[in-house]
This record gives structure tokens, C-alpha cells and sequence, in this order.
């Protein structure tokens, strides 16, 4: 049936540093991010064996882990690959300019991102919204609560507690200035251009 890996990070464990410290990067990926693949590998077990017997008693709770280690895992791919040791740049290209479009400006942008940072219990996104047809911040909390359907994950920063608070105490904030030390806008912008081809 299915069989999710999970996949290597980008770069060593220490590339990140001193933004993000191994320890956590190591932590961080391969206990919690793996928790993620094996819990979505195990729901997926679960649907396949009531489909097959006939018995769904225990598949509701299957199908709300599928939604939260299925988006933790999603979350979690493109959360490493949004960031690099090359990173710390702002976006260029046709990304920058949406996010001018659609925000006002990279600064607007910016503002809101980090605020809805500061009060996600989960992770804060920029996605591109194929219902309205314009990027917009969202707010998660877990991985899955505050999704708006038709939504495509653009840029995605983690601030569970597991993500920063080795390295930052209760300091959110200063981890989320380090974020952007070392984010990496390749991904996004890659991202950014399927959705419009998708949905435009
Ligand atoms: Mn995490």
C-alpha cells in the first residue's frame, strides 16, 4: 500500500547553523518529521484493512491522521526545502512581484507573515488560493486547522515548539528573524509558478 519515506534533508544537519542548530535540525527532522511519515503510513494501513473488512469503526480517527501527519509531512518537505545555508535573500521575479500585487508590498507582506507567525499555534504559510486566485498568509495551528481548501502551500515556516525553542527559550520572535536569515525562495517561487499554471 502506501509507503511514504522519508525524504533526506537538503543539507547536513549543521548548514543551518547558527540560525538553526544541529541538534534541533537533527531532532527536528528525523524524530519529529519522521513521526509524521510513519503516522500517515500507519492511517493509510488502517483504511486499507476496514475497506477490506467491511468494519470502519476505527476510521474516522484514520482519516483525521491522514489530515494531520499527511499535512505534517507536506509541511515539514517544504519547510526544509524553503530554507538553505544560501539563503536570506527576498524573492525575485514573478513571486515578488504577486507578492507586491496581492500585498501591497514585500514589507506588507512580511509584517503579516510574521505576525501570523507569532500567533500560530502550528505553523504560519503563504499560499496561493486558487478559489480567489491571489497569494495570501494563513494561520495554522497543528498542521491542519486553519487550511483553506483549493489552497496551494507556497512557503511554510514551523513554529511548534519543537522548531525553536532548544535554540530561543520562549524568544518566537527571534527565531522567526532567524527564518529569515535563511530562507530560501527557489522553492517557493517554483511552487508559486505550477499553482498559476494550474489554476490561472
Ligand atoms: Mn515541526
Amino acid at each position: 500500500m502506501s509507503d511514504y519515506e522519508l525524504p533526506p534533508l537538503p543539507y547536513d544537519e549543521d548548514a543551518l547553523t547558527p540560525h538553526i542548530s544541529d541538534q534541533v535540525l537533527t531532532w527536528h527532522h528525523d524524530t519529529h518529521h519522521q513521526a509524521y511519515v510513519d503516522g500517515w503510513n500507519a492511517a493509510e494501513e488502517t483504511l486499507a484493512e476496514n475497506r477490506e473488512s467491511g468494519d470502519f469503526g476505527s476510521s474516522p480517527g484514520a482519516l483525521r491522521s491522514v489530515t494531520h501527519n499527511g499535512c505534517g509531512h507536506i509541511l515539514h518537505d517544504l519547510f526544509w526545502k524553503n530554507m538553505s545555508p544560501d539563503g536570506g535573500d527576498e524573492p525575485e521575479g514573478a513571486l515578488a512581484d504577486r507578492i507586491e500585487e496581492d500585498f501591497g508590498s514585500y514589507e506588507a507582506w512580511k509584517g503579516e507573515f510574521e505576525a501570523a507567525a507569532g500567533a500560530a499555534g502550528g505553523w504560519a504559510l503563504l499560499v496561493y488560493d486558487s478559489f480567489s486566485n491571489q497569494l495570501r498568509n494563513v494561520v495554522v495551528d497543528k498542521h491542519d486547522q486553519g487550511a483553506l481548501w483549493g489552497s496551494h502551500a507556497i512557503l511554510a515556516l514551523d513554529v511548534w515548539e519543537h522548531s525553536y525553542y532548544h535554540d530561543y527559550g520562549p524568544d518566537r520572535g527571534g527565531f522567526v528573524d532567524a527564518f529569515f536569515e535563511v530562507v530560501d525562495w527557489e522553492e517557493p517561487s517554483t511552487r508559486y509558478e505550477q499553482a498559476v499554471d494550474l489554476f490561472e
